[in-house]
């Protein structure tokens, strides 16, 4: 396996955008912005396009399916900032800080993302409004 991790700290790992339609939106960031494309899954009934910004990623994010979150989130409120994720160095200890201080878990269990990354959100009702996922290194 994998030698430990050194811890880095929490930072920005990704910022998740709800997208209509990838083909309309894409060519802003990738050929106007300039932001290299990095290849990353499908996850979460979404099709995704990760672009490099500096360290951190944006994930461009186009439902595959109807019911799928991104489809109602893009339903109930357009397209727009969908969820920030920040990488943590140990995010069993995180979830469990989460879980101490009452922090409602959308994931109770961390599961694979698309960065093929444990990963685990966070309800926005205990977030300031926002969607936070978490993921490890
Ligand atoms: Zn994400």
């Amino acid at each position: 396996m994998s030698m430990p991790n050194v811890p880095r700290g929490t930072r920005l790992a990704h910022i998740g955008i709800a997208v209509r339609l990838l083909d309309e939106i894409l060519p802003f960031y990738r050929d106007i912005l300039d932001l290299p494309e990095v290849p990353l899954d499908d996850a979460d009934g979404a099709r995704i396009a990760g672009l490099s910004a500096g360290e951190p990623l944006v994930e461009l994010l186009e439902a595959q399916m109807p019911d799928s979150p991104i489809a109602l989130f893009v339903a109930k409120r357009g397209p727009g900032i969908h969820h920030l994720c920040f990488e943590v160095d140990d995010l069993d200890a995180t979830l469990e800080r989460c879980r101490a201080a009452g922090i409602r878990l959308i994931d109770e269990t961390p599961r694979i993302g698309a960065e093929k990354k444990r990963i685990a959100f966070l309800h926005p009702s205990s977030t300031g409004g926002v969607l936070v996922e978490l993921s490890e290194y």
